[in-house]
């Protein structure tokens, strides 16, 4: 399509958004990765943040450009907005549907064991650690990156880099400490030059994390980043079209946000992120870390 066509379209596409007007176009992708390009992983810098972060809240800084619609799992999946509104339906006790591939008597222990010297994808020959998670089995909220990286690697244990350290502090500001929650990634080897996981090694992967919430049954789910938040919704939109909304999975309720990495490059974004975190720590009841 020549670009003025293109743009013309898009423009288009997001007046019917506007109007509330959509679906009527089915395929998106394209656009919403356009939009949201820039928004996710990386690498890393330590900045201290639960002050800026509130502080970048207070001022209002701004929001990615794409509306966020409201959107529900299952709407996600076929790649459609809904028009519907319901954030979350009030969390629920999983359906059939969802308990079916639980698997009884299931453990961390366990699913380590499963996993064990896994060379089930070609991660496996980068690695020096598979980075399994850390945190409490009992936690009431999982975060969940996309994969480890150097530093990680190195340790065996998720976010401990400059992105880690970042992601500590938000923790803290949320009034938790870093072992009061758990910690995993879609992927548990490192993708060779920090690249995004890709769709087989997802594949063949993310059946240990599903296995991890399943037995930990957290109240929330944090999603960091676009890879985290797609490969548990579904979809393949961009995080900036539904980051922030409510999601139900598994019986947990899910948020997704920025990925700490993305703030240390995008500190503008980190007012966004505590507005996020802030929904989260309402549903668990806890107040903000006094200074
Ligand atoms: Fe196995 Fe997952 Fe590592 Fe791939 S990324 S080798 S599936 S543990």
């Amino acid at each position: 399509m020549e670009p003025g066509n293109r743009a013309r379209v898009e423009a288009w596409l997001r007046y019917g958004d506007d109007l509330d007007l959509g679906p009527y176009y089915r395929d998106r992708v394209a656009l919403a990765r356009a939009v949201d390009a820039n928004a996710d992983a990386g690498s890393e810098a330590s900045e201290p943040v639960h002050h800026a972060m509130a502080a970048a809240a207070g001022q209002g800084e701004a929001v990615p450009s794409a509306r966020v619609l409201p959107l529900s799992a299952t709407s996600l999946a076929a790649g459609v907005p809904a028009r519907s509104s319901p954030a979350i339906s009030p969390a629920s006790e999983p359906s059939l549907f969802e308990t079916s591939d639980r698997i009884e008597g299931d453990t961390l222990g366990l699913i380590r064991e499963t996993i064990g010297d896994c060379t089930r994808c070609k991660l496996h020959k980068g690695r020096t650690n598979i980075v399994f998670g850390v945190g409490s089995v009992k936690a009431q909220l999982v975060f969940v990156g996309e994969g480890p990286g150097r530093d990680e690697d190195i340790k065996g244990e998720p976010f401990v880099g400059r992105a880690g350290k970042l992601l500590t502090q938000m923790i803290e500001a949320m009034g938790l400490r870093r072992e009061d929650v758990y910690i995993c990634n879609v992927v548990k080897c490192r993708p060779p030059e920090n690249r995004l996981p890709e769709k087989d090694e997802i594949t063949t992967c993310s059946p240990f994390l599903f296995r991890q919430i399943d037995v930990i049954r957290p109240k929330v789910i944090c999603c960091l980043g676009s890879c985290a938040s797609q490969t548990l919704l579904q979809t393949t939109q961009g995080i900036s079209r539904f980051r922030g909304e409510w999601f139900d999975f598994r019986g947990s309720k899910l948020i997704a946000t920025y990925h700490p990495a993305y703030l240390l490059r995008n500190p503008n974004a980190k007012g966004e992120v505590w507005k996020d975190l802030q929904k989260v720590m309402a549903v668990l009841g806890l107040q903000p870390k006094r200074k």
